[in-house]
């Protein structure tokens, strides 16, 4: 069995959605995961802001101007009066549902709720569309079986335990359709797994019941080998390898969530970036079966902050490090790299939050600089010591530039560099013709 992801701009419109009938329909028993439409998060977002806020009126403003756009799709959607005004009394409630009771109050898990209703309500209309258009499917509510713990990660038991009885109730159709991103927490309530969820959604329940692929369906062809946006002759990488994959997927300009990767894996899944406009591309394979290549992609990451704690104290001693990492972790901020000489440490982080007040604490173990707008450049590859030796083509390619930081070595797939932001553009055109 196959799980099929569509993305919200594969969702988009009424003809994005027609054009989705023969993907769907293709014989093979499949689950197939819904975003909501385009934009309809962000809307969402902003409503669950006005009504925290209590500004009612602008909450109830946004929430027509959307229930407005999906009237028009319902209309261009449904080929008879009868199947639209079904859809609309179908779709009603959830818009209702966007403004909690005034008199009421506003409770904790109200903006969850909120943005909720986009992937409730898309999923759906398409489960109905694709009824009238003679496609047997049955929709399968994800508030009925996917869940996180108290650590927001995927609660795997009470997922199987609870996806069968589920997938039981729709064993007389050949296409289950599902909501993306949406699920419950460990109180029961309604929650998502963070913007770009739906991904996961994929990969959760590919693992969940052995699935002999995860497609995820986008409106590209898969990971590019650098950024079309800066360097010309850019093609798409046709296979990569789990880890490949994770390391790409930090850095992918939200092509895919990166949480995705980790349930698939775990499974050896093959996961298959498509695009919709496209569907005959074979887009990207990530499998355990991928090819390793000296040179795979170039990507980079702006806004990342580089501290740098230098101390005497360090010199021969031991804990130190713990207490750095200490501070980042009482301050829930992530480390992303990490170079170490025998009396200084640096480090970079891309959540600047608490910035100041990790400063202070830091400034207690030693002298500290900061530095902003730096960049992280990848290359993901095979860097096997025994295969690549020093990689002499990338530091070639930017020798013209001040690099802070390099990581090498920590991962077999990959070496990251720290460069000024403005440098990012012209490195990354050196880098690719250098290794490409
Ligand atoms: N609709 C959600 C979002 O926009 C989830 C997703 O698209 O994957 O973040
Ligand atoms: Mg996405």
């Amino acid at each position: 069995m196959k799980i099929l992801k569509f993305g919200g701009t594969s969702v988009g419109s009424s003809e994005r959605i027609r054009s989705l009938l023969p993907i769907i329909n293709s014989g093979e028993r499949k689950i197939v995961v819904f975003s909501a439409m385009s934009g309809t998060t962000n809307v969402l977002t902003d409503v669950a802001d006005a009504v925290t806020r209590g500004d009612f009126r602008s909450a109830a403003e946004m929430r027509d101007e959307l229930k407005e756009r999906y009237r028009r799709v319902i209309g261009e959607l449904f080929s008879t009066t009868d199947s639209q005004e079904m859809a609309e009394r179908a779709v009603e409630p959830h818009f209702r549902s966007m403004i909690p009771n005034q008199e009421m109050g506003v409770s904790g898990g109200a903006d969850k709720i909120i943005m909720a209703q986009g992937e409730l309500i898309t999923t759906q209309l398409i489960n109905m569309f694709l009824n009238e258009s003679g496609v047997n499917s049955y929709h399968m509510p994800a508030l009925n079986y996917m869940r996180v713990d108290k650590d927001g990660d995927p609660d795997y038991y009470y997922i199987s335990e609870n996806i069968v009885r589920e997938m039981a109730r729709g064993c007389n159709s050949n296409t289950i359709v599902t909501e993306g991103y949406i699920c419950r927490n460990a109180f029961g309530e309604t929650d998502n797994l963070k913007r770009g969820g739906s991904d996961y959604t994929a990969s959760i329940i590919g693992s969940v019941i052995g699935a002999t692929e995860v497609q995820i369906w986008t409106d590209i062809s898969g990971f590019r080998n650098n950024d079309p946006r800066y360097v010309d002759n850019t093609s798409i990488i046709r296979e990569l390898s789990f880890d490949e994959a994770a390391e790409l997927a930090y850095f992918g300009a939200k092509i895919l969530h990166p949480s995705t990767i980790n349930p698939a894996r775990m499974k050896g899944i093959p996961v298959v970036l498509k695009n919709s406009m496209e569907p005959d591309d074979p887009g990207t394979v990530i499998s355990s079966a991928s090819v390793t290549a000296e040179y795979k992609a170039v990507a980079a990451k702006d806004s990342i902050t580089v501290i740098r704690i230098t101390s005497g104290r360090m010199l021969m001693s031991y804990g130190f490090m713990r207490k750095v990492f200490e501070i980042f972790e009482l301050y829930r901020t992530p480390i992303d790299m990490v170079a170490t000489s025998e009396v200084s440490l640096s480090l970079t982080v891309d959540m600047h939050d608490n910035m100041e007040q990790i400063k202070g604490e830091l400034s207690r173990l030693g002298n500290v600089e900061i530095e902003h707008d730096q960049t992280i450049i990848c290359v993901v590859g095979d860097f096997r010591p025994e295969v690549t030796g020093a990689a002499p083509e990338i530091f070639q390619a930017l020798n013209r530039f001040p690099v802070k930081m390099i990581s090498y070595g920590a991962s077999p797939n990959s070496i990251s560099i720290i460069i000024d932001s403005k440098d990012k553009e012209m490195a990354l055109r050196e880098l690719h013709q250098s290794i490409f």
